[in-house]
């Protein structure tokens, strides 16, 4: 608990604060602060002007007040003088609805009401890339089935080990590296947290590994699906509730069917109902859609799933149980906005978790290999446009999120949709010219 950031900072040699906040595209924006100004904008808010915040303002808008929350506050590792602290968007001294982190804690608030306490991790994978962001950044890492490669991590070792390190410096508990199933690609796992503090962990955690790969010479990117022929980019995330102490997990039951008590089938059958609407906030871009629905190999190598189903230890479905007292939720993709993301997978929950849902059958299948038996198996959904229109019928979902954030994100998104449907391509032309 922070709670004066001159002081904090003066302690510390932290010469300027970046205050930052994220858009509804995931993106962050910040200013940074000179630490002899924070007394006042620690209380005022950093100014932004509002139609440049991507927030669905206008330019007839009053300034977008950012004020930092200093629990949030991390000294940057790699550049001890600057600390990074998450915001609060506000104008004219009210909270702005459709600001990403304040829908987070608008829904943190909502579960507590009902006494509930989530605790999520997530698993953010990216790739390394060329300094130009067009290749794999290593050219030796060309191997056909690259996962896990010993001789291809090692050749990053600088970059993973120099975030890895900073992990443990910031107390985050980092457990392991590895290489991912595509070249180029890599994972960094961390232990899981109270949903906010995940989602500012995570939202710092991309800043870091960009700013780390730059200093390295590369680029890094969360991009669900760079590379037709690779993996796509996940970002699974393991879901839990516990009692408000944070004593209890209240998601575990040994005696149940794969250690997941009556609430966690319920808060699971609250994801199934919503899965189709909660992909336009988990996989929130036209290339998201390439990802979940990447044509499947007989390996089955994508790893990312297509259909609403739910299993155990199994990688093929949409919800894995891996273990008593959890669920990985394996939709959302690099591009989820860390704070909707939480958000949406909370709303989702609440609803099952009230009205007793149920997740219905398990599939314990090969879904790729042997998907086609089951008959009915609801299709996630193929592209932005049909998510986008699946969370504008979900009256429960939007209402929950807050009906402000729906609407500004529903409209900001249909407007990157229908650019993208604009957009000719060149396989209308080698395809379709009709000559
Ligand atoms: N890259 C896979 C995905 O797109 C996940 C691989 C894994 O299970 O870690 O979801
Ligand atoms: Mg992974
Ligand atoms: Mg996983």
């Amino acid at each position: 608990m922070v709670k004066d950031l001159a002081k904090w900072a003066k302690d510390r040699g932290v010469r300027y604060f970046m205050i930052s906040y994220t858009d509804l595209f995931g993106a962050q924006r910040a200013k940074l602060v000179p630490a002899q100004a924070i007394g006042d904008m620690a209380v005022e808010g950093a100014g932004f002007a509002g139609f440049a915040t991507w927030l669905d303002l206008t330019p007839a808008h009053p300034d977008l007040m950012a004020v930092p929350d200093p629990d949030s506050v991390i000294q940057l590792p790699w550049k001890k003088e600057v600390a990074w602290v998450a915001a609060r968007a506000t104008m004219e001294g009210r909270l702005v609805d459709q600001a990403p982190r304040n829908v987070l804690e608008h829904v943190i608030a909502e579960a507590s009401r009902d006494g509930l306490r989530v605790r999520t991790g997530v698993e953010p994978e990216f790739f390394i890339l060329s300094a130009d962001g067009g290749a794999v950044s290593d050219p030796y890492d060309t191997a056909e089935k690259p996962c896990y490669d010993q001789q291809a991590i090692m050749r990053r070792y600088d970059v993973i080990s120099e975030i890895c390190d900073y992990m443990l410096e910031m107390g985050w508990e980092p457990y392991q590296n590895d290489h991912e199933d595509a070249t180029g690609q890599f994972e960094i796992n961390w232990k899981y947290d109270d949903a906010l503090a995940t989602a500012d962990k995570h939202s710092f955690f991309k800043f870091m590994v960009k700013s780390v790969a730059e200093k390295h010479g590369f680029r890094a990117t969360f991009m669900p699906k760079p590379f037709r022929g690779l993996t796509g980019s996940g970002c699974h995330a393991h879901i839990s509730v516990w009692s408000p102490d944070g004593e209890r997990n209240v998601f575990a039951d040994p005696q149940a069917e794969l250690g997941l008590s009556e609430q966690g089938r319920h808060f699971l059958g609250g994801i199934m109902r919503h899965a189709p609407a909660l992909a336009a906030i988990t996989n929130p871009t036209v290339n998201s859609y390439k990802r979940i629905n990447a044509p499947r190999t007989t390996s089955g190598a994508t790893w990312a799933p297509n259909t609403v189903t739910w299993t155990g230890n199994n990688r093929t479905h949409m919800v894995r149980v891996p273990g008593p007292g959890r669920f990985e939720l394996r939709l959302p993709d690099g591009a989820a906005n860390p704070y909707l993301l939480q958000a949406a997978i909370i709303a989702a929950g609440l609803d099952g978790l009230r009205t007793k849902a149920d997740p219905g059958r398990r599939y314990d299948i090969d879904m790729y290999a042997e998907g086609w038996k089951v008959k009915g198996a609801p299709r996630l959904p193929l592209n932005l446009l049909d998510a986008l229109r699946a969370f504008d019928r979900d009256r429960t979902l939007k209402s929950l999120l807050g009906e402000a954030f729906s609407a500004a994100y529903i409209k900001l998104k249909q407007q990157e949709w229908d650019s993208y449907a604009s957009h000719f391509s060149r396989w209308e032309m080698e395809h379709t010219l009709d000559i």
